[in-house]
């Protein structure tokens, strides 16, 4: 599938997000599903986000299918309230992503877009006298807000006349007054059990550019106003989000409740939580990955150690890869952590069936084979795919007097199980012969610099008379073989979950193994044509991606996707 086609629905499973659905379906409640999903555009989105992304586009289609004129749909809206963070490159980014995910939005709107309605409504709803702007400092306010166990207590300008807010509130507009000097806020109950009830705000000055309106406001929305009126006004069905804002549903409905009449919206929107996407060893909040790209922790938002998208698409991960995860994982209405595992199981399985085979060699060492014809150079036949994957397909390898092999498929002295090379041994060469040590040079340092070996030409597709030989290793044609950049990416973290406790504290947690760079690899010349995003498994190394940043024909960058197998555990113990 390219990865613009639209996503297929990932299997699918009952959840209580669908049960939902279904039970407003059935019972005539709603004729049509809505979603939409919600980014800020201050960051770059990650493997959290494509939980959401899944859930919302995902509905979308699967009910589209059951109800194809409908009119159910899934938008793609910015909330862009807060323009002190926010940026049209992160815009661009998390576009970017969406549609790499294999997901398309029928309709792509911004928070700003509804920044006049908004206002409107808040002038309302001080005619209902339900709100009324409060000139206390952010301090007062958080002081007068109470605590879990302690009831607030009403601002000394809870009751302005109608007249009197109104007024405040368009000059408020008008840019009369200075950051912080006014906010409005909804009139609700100070002694509200749930303190996002106590007076919330509504509103706030911030004399500060927007990228979407430029400088028509310096009053801007909060959250919990902004975002159920852009759910009314869009016909928002069913409005997901993550558990984090369960308290925020009682003001949700309250917004919506005091306004439904008045400004007639399309639809009745719900919100429903489920539990929020977390992974071991990585850091997933915004907040933590800017920190990382600022401090240079890491090379940028693409870093391919981060878990942002835009990080696994440069590290090779696929769309469908992170689709079957996601699916796998499910939705739920309990928090938990999911182990990284579970990702590279499926970024393998997909590539298992997507990656080429091919022979490189990470870490070389030299082998000459002394019986072999000096100037002779074979071609020999190799299956880009293994027997179990119905797929056609080879190239031709040189073979020749010289060739590379891996260090760690030598040993001067193996112990008892090794069955790759060392003096005396025979091992076989993958699509070639059976060769067998004879000697080694070594440096002054004691190092092994070279290895000489003989080849049984009878071998040669076929295995020696009389003995059994047990290794199979990887070579390259030393003559023929082209050098590459290698990058080993591992997991971000070395600690399961980063420590609690101060900030920056995480960044100690970071694995200095997490990037290991590797030059004068050496790689059967076929991947010389390779193009950046191409994917290739290295036979018996793991999957590698030819990098969309840095690599350049004659100068070739691969990036380890994942490892053949889960050896984080075994290397743990070690
Ligand atoms: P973070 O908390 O990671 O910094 P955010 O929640 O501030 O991210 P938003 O841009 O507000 O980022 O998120 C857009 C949507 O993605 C929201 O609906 C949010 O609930 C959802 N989302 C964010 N993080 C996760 C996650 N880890 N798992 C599932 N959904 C998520
Ligand atoms: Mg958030």
């Amino acid at each position: 599938m390219n990865s613009s086609a639209p996503a297929p629905a990932p299997t699918k499973m009952g959840d209580f997000i669908r049960d939902i659905i279904d039970g407003d379906l059935e019972a005539n409640r709603q004729q049509k599903v809505i979603t939409r999903f919600p980014p800020e555009p201050n960051g770059f989105l990650h493997i959290g986000h494509a939980k959401s992304i899944c859930l919302n586009f995902g509905l979308a289609l699967e009910y589209r299918e059951k109800l194809p004129d409908s009119g159910t749909r899934c938008h793609l809206r910015f909330d862009d309230t807060d323009p002190t963070k926010e940026d049209t490159l992160f815009e661009d980014g998390i576009q970017e992503d969406v549609r790499w995910l294999g997901f398309n939005w029928d309709d792509l709107y911004h928070a700003s877009d509804y920044f006049e309605k908004m206002y409107e409504y808040g002038e309302h709803l001080i005619t209902q006298g339900k709100a009324y702007v409060c000139s206390l400092t952010d301090a007062e306010i958080k002081e007068y807000r109470g605590s879990v166990t302690a009831a607030g207590k009403n601002s000394p300008h809870r009751e302005r006349s109608v007249e009197e807010n109104l007024d405040l509130l368009r000059r408020m507009r008008k840019g009369e007054f200075k950051d912080g000097e006014h906010v409005l806020r909804a009139k609700i109950d100070m002694s509200n059990a749930n303190m996002k009830m106590r007076d919330p705000l509504l509103y706030r000055i911030r004399h500060t550019a927007h990228h979407m309106t430029g400088d028509t406001w310096c009053i801007y929305p909060m959250y919990d106003y902004a975002h159920p009126i852009s759910d009314a006004i869009e016909g928002i069905t069913h409005s997901i989000c993550t558990l984090e804002f369960e308290n925020n549903r009682e003001l949700y409905d309250w917004v919506i409740d005091n306004l439904i009449e008045y400004a007639k919206f399309p639809s009745r929107p719900r919100q429903y939580e489920f539990a929020r996407l977390n992974l071991n060893y990585t850091v997933m909040s915004k907040r933590r990955l800017l920190e990382l790209v600022e401090g240079k922790h890491v090379s940028g938002w693409d870093d391919p150690r981060l878990p942002t998208i835009a990080g696994m698409r440069r590290r090779g991960y696929t769309p469908e890869a992170i689709r079957a995860f996601c699916a796998s994982v499910g939705v739920a209405k309990a928090n938990s952590t999911v182990d990284m595992a579970q990702l590279e199981f499926h970024i393998r399985d997909d590539l298992n069936q997507k990656a080429p085979r091919v022979l490189s060699v990470l870490k070389p060492i030299k082998v000459v084979i002394d019986n072999y014809p000096d100037a002779q150079v074979e071609e020999l036949d190799a299956s880009y795919w293994p027997h179990d994957i119905p797929k056609e397909g080879s190239r031709k390898v040189p073979f020749c007097k010289e060739i590379y092999i891996e260090q760690d498929d030598f040993m001067l002295e193996p112990p008892k199980d090794y069955y790759r090379l060392s003096p005396g041994k025979e091992v076989r060469l993958r699509y070639a012969y059976c060769i067998t040590c004879t000697d080694v040079i070594k440096d002054n340092d004691d190092n092994v610099v070279e290895v000489h070996c003989t080849y049984d030409p009878e071998t040669k597709g076929a295995n020696p008379v009389g003995r059994k030989v047990k290794g199979t290793i990887h070579w390259v044609s030393a003559k023929h073989a082209i050098d590459a950049e290698i990058r080993l990416y591992d997991r971000l973290l070395s600690e399961e979950s980063p420590p609690t406790g101060k900030e920056s504290e995480f960044l100690n947690a970071i694995n200095p193994q997490a990037l290991q760079v590797l030059t004068g690899c050496k790689l059967e010349p076929s991947l010389a044509v390779a193009k950046p995003g191409e994917s290739f498994q290295f036979e018996r190394q793991g999957y590698f991606v030819v990098d969309i940043k840095d690599s350049k024909p004659g100068n070739l960058v691969f990036n380890r996707i994942v490892t053949l197998k889960d050896s984080w555990a075994r290397s743990q113990k070690k």
